[in-house]
């Protein structure tokens, strides 16, 4: 069972790096900060002055992690940061990156988004041949090939190291003089490269750029390794162009991303905008008003109500303040339904026929609460529109979504079953075809396996969430 309890869908990191840039330190803090929904568990900075390499990080979200002290020793022009959200090993303060670690010519540190798929079988065989492992991250295997003799001489090594790797990544890797920033060959995940003065910027989305007002450049290609120092920014690649397809993650565009960014090229709100209008235009319905489920619904409701000139208004009311600080126990949170994230304005909904909009329903039981609570307060009709396609499937590359037998749609569920487990009116997801509007139907260039099962890399070698961390207890048992 995924860790995952809630039903909404978990990102699993944001990465934030700055070359060149005096007191890198404050850069990469507020970077981090316009990445916190990217991961709430804990948050780590490295830097560099060119000499020496410091760093801190601790379990938390940003400002709980930072204060004006730690930052104070943390000066350099060269950094790397990181907010974790956990889809491989468990919430403690190893597994809390940037991971900085010591090997035959200095130091190195690590920030990784994504998930290796192949970490599981890399893992096993350096710890045949005698290596030791600190985390139960996916993510430790990097260090271990950059550390390994057969890799040495950078930079080849760097990207002969990349080239072992298998799945999604967005890495981020420092020494005390250079800064290397590499995207997986499928390009998965974001990544991004802003302008900042004479130096540069990475971010995994571009709301972080704008955020310590750096100029977005360009995102880094699938399979290409960016190289920044003293002789400046240059580029190779780590796999040979078109080895690999295109598998961009369409979840960054319907979920993940923030509304304010720029991801594969499109902006998040304006791509939910149209996922909304299409919705109206594939599900029609008689209604009187539109509610979206805030915040993440909030684009495609509008872009619903403009479809379908039913008006909007905002029905449910979000508690910002609840989140990682609150923590309900789940058997509490189930038995009594009770849900602190939203309330219901009843002024607005009674008596009314309400469309609810949200960008994915998971396992379900949410969203059968959200709309009992509506029944409750008098809405006489609830039909709800989904901003993407049924998700029936658990994905490898680095969200974290409950299994298949725990997805409300998993398992080939037929809608109508959803619909009435739910307690809607009616329910329509968007199509497939619908998702890749925003990109001019070119669904090839991306991953869309959780709502299809057309996996675009090999699962044999899949590490689970709890794999390498089951490994670390047995060890730890077998003493
Ligand atoms: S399976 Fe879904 S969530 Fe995972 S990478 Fe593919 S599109 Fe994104």
């Amino acid at each position: 069972m995924s860790d995952n309890q809630s039903d909404e869908p978990r990102e699993e990191c944001g990465v934030f790096g700055v070359y060149g840039v005096d007191e890198a330190q404050l850069h990469i803090h507020r970077g981090l900060f316009s990445l916190q929904h990217r991961g709430q568990e804990g948050a780590g900075i490295v830097i560099s002055d060119g000499e020496k390499i410091r760093s801190a990080k601790g379990l938390g979200l940003v400002n709980e992690v930072f204060n004006s002290e730690t930052l104070g020793r943390l000066k350099g022009h060269i950094g790397i940061g990181h907010t974790r959200y956990s889809t491989t090993g468990s919430t403690r303060i190893q597994n809390v990156q940037p991971l900085v670690v010591e090997c035959v010519d200095g130091l190195w540190a690590v920030a990784h988004n994504g998930n290796l798929v192949n970490a599981s079988k890399i893992r096993r065989m350096y710890q045949d041949s005698g290596a030791i492992f600190q985390t139960s991250t996916d993510s430790e295997v990097l260090v271990h090939l950059l550390a390994d003799p057969l890799f040495r001489s950078r930079p080849q090594r760097v990207a002969r190291a990349l080239g072992e790797l298998s799945g999604a990544f967005a890495f981020l890797v420092m020494t005390k003089d250079c800064l290397i920033a590499a995207r997986d060959p499928n390009g998965f995940r974001p990544l991004s490269i802003g302008r900042l003065g004479d130096g540069y910027v990475f971010a995994s989305e571009t709301c972080a750029l704008s955020q310590v007002g750096a100029e977005y450049m360009r995102d880094v290609c699938p399979g290409e390794m960016v190289i920044v120092d003293a002789a400046g920014m240059r580029c190779s690649r780590f796999t040979d162009e078109g080895e690999h397809a295109s598998a961009q993650c369409i979840f960054e565009v319907v979920y993940f991303a923030r509304p304010d960014s720029c991801v594969f090229g499109k902006n998040a709100h304006m791509a939910r905008v149209k996922y909304g209008m299409r919705l109206a235009e594939e599900y029609p319905v008689e209604a009187d008003i539109v509610i979206p489920v805030p915040d993440s619904g909030n684009s495609a409701a509008l872009g619903f109500s403009r479809g379908s000139g039913i008006p909007l208004d905002f029905g449910y009311i979000r508690n910002h303040y609840v989140g990682r600080t609150f923590i309900m126990p789940q058997q509490d949170a189930r038995a009594t339904g009770v849900d602190m994230k939203l309330s219901v304005l009843p002024e607005v909904v009674r008596g009314k026929r309400v469309v609810v909009v949200d960008d994915s329903i998971v396992r379900g039981t949410t969203m059968q609460h959200r709309i009992k609570r509506l029944r409750d307060v008098g809405a006489s009709e609830v039909h709800v529109r989904v901003s993407c396609p049924a998700i029936r499937n658990p994905c490898y590359y680095g969200i974290d979504f409950p299994t298949q037998e725990e997805l409300i749609a998993g398992l080939d569920r037929p809608i109508d079953e959803i619909r009435e487990s739910i307690g809607a009116d009616s329910l329509g997801y968007l199509s497939l075809d619908g998702l890749f509007i925003p990109f001019d139907g070119r669904k090839q260039d991306f991953c869309s396996a959780c709502f299809t099962g057309n996996y675009p890399t090999s699962t044999e070698h899949i590490c689970g969430k709890e794999e390498l961390e089951s490994r670390v207890s047995e060890l730890q048992l077998n003493l």
